[in-house]
């Protein structure tokens, strides 16, 4: 496992070499000794699947909102292995999906200013330009009337603008773009550390290496999780499995969402003079974004193949794939070299929304998953909303579960 991870971490920019997620580090202070196994807490009173931007958030606003004893059980030896620490990094509020904007709006809020005593997320504020033609522009211009309602500057730019701002967009095929100038790029690594330090600074448990196999239920409610080798009694569960959550509600004989996760290529090139000051450029319509990294750019052609959970593979056609669409949408992009190249899995709910709330089947069973490509933006958000659901705070109906699931048979 430790070699798999290690070679990933190569292939990620800066993030995670020399980051937070050195083995050593998180080893030394996270992760539970073979002595803690014998002492492990046996029971909790939430209990977290996962240690992704999902259930690090989910933990980080338990502790902030109550006195629960929280367990973080993460099945690899490090959190933030999979698609939280295989990302692109980048904070965007132009969405078009009106009940995930808000969300997207107050996570960008968190990322440019955590709350006091959160430490430093890293966050640059490069601001962007997301590019779109026909009526995926007339969506676009709606999200912008949007975001100035949440006092978020964004504007609609034309193709000229656009040029002139970023050089290497000239010739890109659009009627305008959305400009936020309160977007742009986080130190996820940071960002995930700084949720789980202020949790586990608050009594939270990161126990690493624990892989769930079985979640047990009783009269319709959860009572306990397994690991294989320890049982944790807890009434409730966060299911923040990213690409597992699908397997882990079947183990729990919850309700079947229809989550798919998909493998995303990301490639970093070369320098390429001027990229530093650019902004986030991406064209929405046909599917291409780049943004400054390292003095080049990551560039990623949004490919979205079904992919089993796990460890996706490079598949070396995407650089033929992403050459066709940049000379279509993006000409100047098709002349770079390339530096590093890897992929991620991101998991999707039908309607893209979020998954957030508890299960229809299974009481004491909250799903937070199906994070798209928002998780890093809307992070503080999303754990906001879970813990609010699995304190009995609010709902939320245009994230439960229960819009997959109308006239479920019993369990
Ligand atoms: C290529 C790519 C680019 C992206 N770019 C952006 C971006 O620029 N901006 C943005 O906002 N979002 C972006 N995203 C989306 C974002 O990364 C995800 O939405 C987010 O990381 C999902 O977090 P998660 O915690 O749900 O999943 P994960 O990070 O996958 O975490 C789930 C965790 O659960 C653990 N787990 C699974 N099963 C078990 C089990 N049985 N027992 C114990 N642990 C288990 C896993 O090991 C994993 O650590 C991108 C995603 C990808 C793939």
């Amino acid at each position: 496992m430790t070699d798999t991870t290690t070679v990933r971490a190569d292939l990620h920019p800066g993030r995670h070499r020399g980051g937070p997620f050195r083995a050593g580090r998180w080893r030394g202070r996270w992760q539970a000794s073979a002595g803690d196994r014998e002492s492990m807490t046996r029971s909790a009173d939430v209990v977290i699947i996962g240690a992704g931007l999902a259930g690090a958030a989910t933990a980080y606003s338990l502790t902030r909102l109550s006195n629960l004893r929280v367990v973080i059980l993460e099945q690899e030896d490090r959190p933030g292995l999979h698609a939280s620490g295989q990302n692109a990094a980048m904070v965007r509020q132009t969405v078009t999906h009106a009940a995930l904007l808000p969300l997207v709006v107050e996570g960008a809020r968190f990322a440019r200013r955590p709350e006091p005593g959160f430490p430093p997320v890293g966050y640059r504020a490069c601001g962007s330009l997301i590019l779109g033609e026909g009526d995926h522009a007339a969506r676009l211009r709606a999200a912008v009337a949007t975001l100035k309602t949440h006092s978020v500057r964004a504007a609609w730019v034309t193709p000229d603008v656009v040029s002139a701002m970023v050089p290497f967009a000239t010739g890109a095929r659009c009627d305008g773009a959305a400009h936020c100038r309160d977007d742009g790029v986080v130190d996820v690594a940071a960002l995930l550390e700084g949720y789980l330090r202020q949790a586990v600074s608050r009594g939270a448990r990161l126990l690493t290496g624990r892989r769930v196999t079985a979640v047990l239920r009783r009269q319709g409610r959860v009572y306990a999780v397994d690991t294989g080798s320890e049982r944790v009694r807890t009434p409730s569960v966060v299911n923040a499995a990213g690409a597992w959550s699908r397997e882990v509600a079947a183990l729990a004989r919850a309700a079947d969402v229809p989550l798919r996760s998909t493998r995303r290529h990301l490639l970093v090139t070369p320098p390429v003079e001027g990229a530093s000051a650019w902004p986030i450029v991406w064209d929405d319509s046909h599917g291409l974004y780049f943004r400054p990294e390292s003095g080049g750019l990551l560039v990623s052609p949004c490919d979205e193949a079904n992919h089993e959970p796990g460890v996706p593979a490079v598949d070396c056609g995407i650089l033929a794939a992403l050459a066709e669409k940049a000379a279509a949408f993006m000409p100047r992009l098709g002349d770079l070299a390339v530096r590093r190249i890897w992929a991620g899995l991101r998991t999707l709910a039908p309607d893209g929304a979020f998954v957030i709330g508890e299960d229809p089947r299974l009481r004491g069973f909250h799903w937070c998953a199906g994070l798209g490509g928002h998780g890093v933006t809307a992070s503080a958000a999303v754990g906001r909303l879970t813990a609010e659901a699995v304190l009995g705070l609010s709902e939320s109906p245009a994230f439960s579960p229960l819009r997959f699931t109308h006239r479920l048979p019993a369990a």
